[in-house]
């Protein structure tokens, strides 16, 4: 941990400030010195004229800054550990055992009133263990892979701008060689000419000219531009989430520090480690590590058939957008449906191929993979006022069965491989093959963090997790879990999986090592399901099947 990144954070919250200038000049000023013998703090002014232990003893009483971790817990910062966090200007007197929350008086007045177990704090200290030792060794590392998320999010942010002026660039070239062409060969036809040839060349150089200049306007400036909206979208998202680990970094550095000097204020122990605890879930969470597991509180059928389809629904993906829409892909029907959050469709695009897979790149906007048997292709689609609205359109040299998306890169399967795009199209590599069935490499998703690819293998009955790079680190195989289709990651990097036989919906950990919990099977209308989602918005998992009936699980 740097020093400076301690220093900065004192700077901030002036946890200890100089008792002389408090005490004399009524004003916070930050302290750069403690003296344990005088049990004060100096600032760099004061310390000057603090020489009542002498000369020769100035070097042994007091601590410089870079002996924070020596300074005793300040008052301020005992205050921060007592305050509640939504109520700042009371302190926190209760806990509910319902909620597992920390609660001061008016949390228990607004929120608690009706709860069972809300007992004081000083009543639990000597029930509740408290292991601050551990969970200081837990902040610690917590800390350290917030950090590396910070830079790994920094790094997606350069790489998506480089990408974008990179393809921008190559379409501006692209457009002058055309442009070029047609002059060259025009001043080749040039020589030798005369009258009204000579005219009829130049108009139909100019024309020539023109249109590849119109075309550049219509085409390729409306495509750059899509892509210039994605780019700013997903910067936004990633910047908003870069500051999320900037502020989980600092209050976890702040409880880190308070935890090491607490000592054995049974109660504050307690507190402090009960907000520790929450703390370090919330970091877990945005380090797509939660492992919280679903509970399924209830169950709904909607009909997304529509009158202009001829065949019953199949749904191979499911793609909720963070409004609470939801878009469906039906391969049976050659379209893709927008369902309002009531799983009305409201809107359908008609493809002229067969959509496999859909995944979110922006609030408004999907990427699908689609394919017609001889031309395979990424379609950009946006909703725009409840329309769905075709975008851009690249294609692939390869099948497309699954595709994903992590700021700004594309994962896209073909059966067989695994491969990685940029959003432009760019293939930067492939991260996975296996070549030995037909479909060992069906669906993919990503973690949140970007650090972990799920594929199913459809043939191989297996789940697998990849590093970043394409190494296996994990396989996963259950006997509830036979050609397995359907694949999705939460926010909080909840794996979700189908099997499409025996019929079920399993929740597997983050690590994609074992199943935590069976959430969803024949009983409850679970038959050869193809696609699984979650909505955070409306808490529920949503799976299509081979059936005109999508059905939505609502979870806690
Ligand atoms: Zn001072
Ligand atoms: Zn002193
Ligand atoms: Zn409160
Ligand atoms: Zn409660």
């Amino acid at each position: 941990m740097a020093t400076s990144d301690i220093s900065r954070n004192y700077d901030v919250f002036k946890y200890y400030c100089c008792t002389i200038c408090e005490t004399e000049r009524s004003v916070e000023i930050d302290a750069d010195f403690y003296c344990k013998k005088c049990l004060k703090y100096f600032c760099r002014t004061c310390i000057n004229s603090h020489r009542q232990h002498g000369w020769w003893s100035y070097k042994k009483y007091p601590y410089g800054k870079d002996k924070i971790r020596k300074w005793p817990l300040s008052k301020k910062m005992e205050t921060f550990v007592l305050k509640c966090i939504i109520h700042n200007d009371e302190q926190l007197t209760r806990y509910c055992a319902d909620h597992s929350q920390l609660c001061c008086s008016k949390c228990v007045e607004l929120n608690h009133s009706q709860c069972s177990k809300v007992t004081p704090i000083h009543e639990l200290t000597n029930t509740q263990p408290t292991d601050l030792q551990g969970l200081s060794v837990e902040l610690e590392t917590v800390l350290g892979e917030i950090k590396s998320l910070q830079i790994s999010q920094e790094a997606s942010v350069e790489s998506l701008q480089k990408t974008y002026k990179e393809h921008r660039a190559d379409m501006i070239e692209q457009m002058r060689g055309n442009v070029n062409t047609n002059l060259d060969k025009c001043g080749y036809n040039y020589v030798g000419t005369s009258g009204k040839i000579e005219q009829y060349l130049e108009d139909d150089m100019c024309r020539s000219v023109l249109s590849i200049l119109n075309e550049f306007d219509n085409i390729t400036l409306k495509e750059l531009n899509e892509m210039k909206d994605e780019v700013i979208s997903i910067k936004g998202s990633v910047t908003s989430s870069i500051h999320k680990c900037t502020s989980l970094h600092s209050d976890l550095l702040q409880l880190l520090e308070i935890v090491q000097k607490i000592g054995d204020n049974k109660e504050l122990c307690l507190i402090a480690s009960i907000k520790c605890k929450h703390i370090i879930q919330q970091a877990l969470t945005l380090l797509g590590n939660s492992g919280k597991v679903f509970k399924v509180q209830g169950k709904s059928e909607h009909n997304v058939r529509i009158t202009s389809d001829s065949n019953t629904c199949w749904i191979p993906a499911i793609c909720a957008l963070p409004d609470g829409q939801v878009l469906v892909a039906d391969y049976n029907n050659n379209k893709v449906k927008l369902l309002n959050q009531q799983y009305q469709v409201v809107s359908h695009w008609d493809v002229n191929a067969r959509s496999f897979d859909i995944c979110l790149i922006t609030p408004r906007e999907v990427a699908v993979a689609v394919s017609n048997g001889i031309i395979h292709a990424v379609q950009f689609i946006t909703v725009n006022q409840g329309k769905l609205v075709s975008g851009r359109k690249f294609q692939l040299q390869h099948e497309c069965r699954g595709i994903g998306h992590h700021q700004g890169d594309l994962f896209v399967t073909s059966g067989q491989e695994l491969y990685k795009y940029t959003l432009s199209g760019k293939l930067i590599c492939r991260l996975y093959e296996d070549r030995s069935l037909k479909y060992t490499v069906y669906k993919c998703a990503v973690s949140p963090t970007g650090d972990k690819l799920y594929i199913t293998s459809r043939d191989q009955n297996k789940l697998l997790t990849l590093a970043r790079d394409g190494t296996l680190l994990a396989t996963f195989t259950d006997p509830a879990l036979e050609w397995p289709r359907g694949l999705h990651v939460t926010p909080a990097g909840q794996v979700l999986v189908c099997g499409h036989w025996p019929h079920t919906v399993l929740q597997v950990g983050w690590e994609g090592e074992s199943k935590l919990a069976t959430l969803a099977t024949r009983e409850d209308g679970v038959w050869g399901p193809r696609s699984v989602c979650y909505s955070s918005t409306t808490s529920s998992i949503i799976v299509g099947q081979c059936d005109d009936n999508i059905l939505v699980f609502r979870v806690e």
